[in-house]
């Protein structure tokens, strides 16, 4: 029977292929670390070569477990969102590195737009702020400093996309130029309102409406893989950025359901339905699903420093040696002795947006140790949280329950805290790989494998593990009274 969901999730340190059975159920993966490529400081690049090589060989790698391509029903791709790549459509083949989400080199064009005033305009149209992490100003940049990348626009030969758009490229031999929603919702360059891009907008940023792809639906029959890849034309019927595939994955689809994946970073997605965001406490608007041409949006946060904090505390100052090591630290003592722990190791997101705001421990002592900093650490999660949380209230968005997933999720005792702090029930699936799920959830809708995305949602998700708030207030209170002293020293 055909009825495998290929996922290929296309992060920004490595590249998988998985495969999941109509249940949900991973049955296979493979994988391959990406090279980052730093040229300057603050710059981050892709191969795109490599971006493709790699997804097609673990494609190829996890097929013949699932019993060869005539038994995989239909791929999902999920991908890094935000980040650029530049080809020439005639040839197929890159005309520079791609230009990583995290880079920072086009600060000074973004600084150039909200000095002219036109911050609150893009925000209105498009849900977002005026920031190199978004990737209609690495296109300008491209254009401006790549001739190879200027000489494909002159020759009307240059094809703009984020990575799902060039895989698709890829997979379907060049026939579609495509980027789905959500991915197009992180150029700068799309109206939340029609999800097609806007010409004053592409004109503002200074980027050819010819050079993009066309904006489609999540889920669907999108695109056909070309026969010679895998034997057989198989359906994309998912495309979806990751943190968008996360939010599905978590079946986050009625208006306030809440994830926040902890990794590296921390992103908080909540679904408002078909309403628009507005936020008025910088928090972004984004596209969570389009099917049929029907969009639900999502009221988007991200907290910069969340996981990196605790390999901070086991690499630079040796206070653990393996991450999960702050949970037996964290259970060992009653408190943390005062010591709090601003993480803004490189700068503050959500909702503060301090770019130039630095970390601080506050509260040190002789008492302090290992077990301090490790608890304090923790505790900085649910702080931070707390924070994202009260601007999501005050935008007319508050949480009933947070469901959370990412490395630093598998944490039992910060998410006992996230409960407590929050004084919402925390939810944890089973399966923590929601950003794959998500896109094979997608996927096996698009394909008809489920009859709609909700269907597949309840049919794929697996079990979850359930955290009752139990802190008394005052404890809770004190606890965030050090924590905004903490912060304002930050
Ligand atoms: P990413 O996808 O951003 O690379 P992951 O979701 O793999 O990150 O999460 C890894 C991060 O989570 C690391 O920064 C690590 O320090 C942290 N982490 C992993 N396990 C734990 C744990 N049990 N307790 C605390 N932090 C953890």
């Amino acid at each position: 029977m055909s009825d495998y969901v290929l996922v290929l999730d296309e992060g920004t340190t490595s590249t998988r292929a998985m495969l999941f059975a109509a249940d949900g159920v991973l049955v296979a993966s493979a994988q391959e670390p990406l090279t980052q490529h730093y040229p300057q400081s603050g710059w981050v690049e892709h191969d795109p070569r490599e971006i493709w090589d790699k997804t097609l060989r673990c494609a190829l790698a996890v097929m013949p477990k699932a019993g060869g391509a005539a038994s995989i029903a239909c791929i999902g791709i999920t991908n890094q969102r935000e980040t650029v790549v530049a080809w020439d459509r005639q040839t197929g083949e890159p005309l520079t590195n791609a230009i990583v989400w995290q880079d920072r080199r086009t600060e000074p064009f973004c600084a150039e737009l909200r000095a002219a005033g036109h911050e609150a305009g893009v925000q209105e149209r498009t849900g977002l702020l005026l920031d190199p992490y978004f990737s209609g100003t690495k296109m300008r940049w491209m254009l401006d400093n790549v001739p190879e990348v200027r000489g494909a626009a002159e020759r009307g030969v240059l094809a703009f996309g984020t990575v799902e758009s060039w895989l698709t490229f890829k997979l379907t031999g060049g026939a579609a130029h495509v980027t789905d929603a959500s991915n197009a919702s992180r150029t700068l360059l799309m109206g939340l309102e029609d999800a097609q891009f806007d010409e004053g907008l592409c004109d503002l940023i200074g980027v050819p409406r010819a050079a993009l792809p066309g904006v489609v639906d999540m889920a669907g029959p999108l695109a056909m893989t070309a026969t010679e890849l895998f034997g057989r034309a198989i359906p994309i019927t998912g495309l979806v950025g990751d943190q968008q595939a996360a939010t599905i994955g978590q079946a986050c689809l009625a208006p306030g359901q809440t994830k926040a994946t902890y990794g590296t970073g921390a992103f908080v997605l909540t679904c408002q339905g078909n309403r628009i965001p507005r936020s008025k406490n910088r928090l972004l608007g984004t596209v969570l699903t389009q099917i049929d041409g029907a969009r639900t949006y999502a009221i988007e946060g991200s907290v910069f420093v969340a996981g990196s904090l605790v390999q901070w505390l086991r690499d630079s100052l040796g206070v653990v040696e393996v991450a999960s090591q702050t949970e037996e630290l964290a259970r060992s003592i009653p408190d943390s002795g005062g010591v709090v722990i601003v993480p803004a190791l490189s700068g503050l997101g959500a909702p503060h947006w301090q770019a130039e705001a630095r970390g601080v421990i506050a509260g040190l002592s002789f008492a302090t140790g290992k077990a301090q900093l490790a608890r304090a650490a923790l505790e900085a999660m649910a702080h931070q949280t707390h924070d994202l949380g009260a601007a999501y209230a005050a935008d007319g968005a508050p949480w009933q329950t947070l469901r959370i997933d990412g490395g630093m999720a598998a944490n039992d005792w910060m998410a006992q805290d996230l409960a407590d702090m929050l004084g919402v029930p925390v939810e944890r699936p089973g399966f923590v790989e929601t950003t794959a799920l998500g896109a094979a959830m997608l996927a096996a809708a698009g394909s008809g494998i489920y009859p709609d995305l909700s269907t597949a949602c309840q049919a794929m998700r697996g079990r979850l593990a359930r955290f009752e708030p139990q802190m008394e207030a005052e404890v809770r209170d004190a606890r965030l009274a050090a924590w905004k002293k903490a912060l304002a020293a930050a």
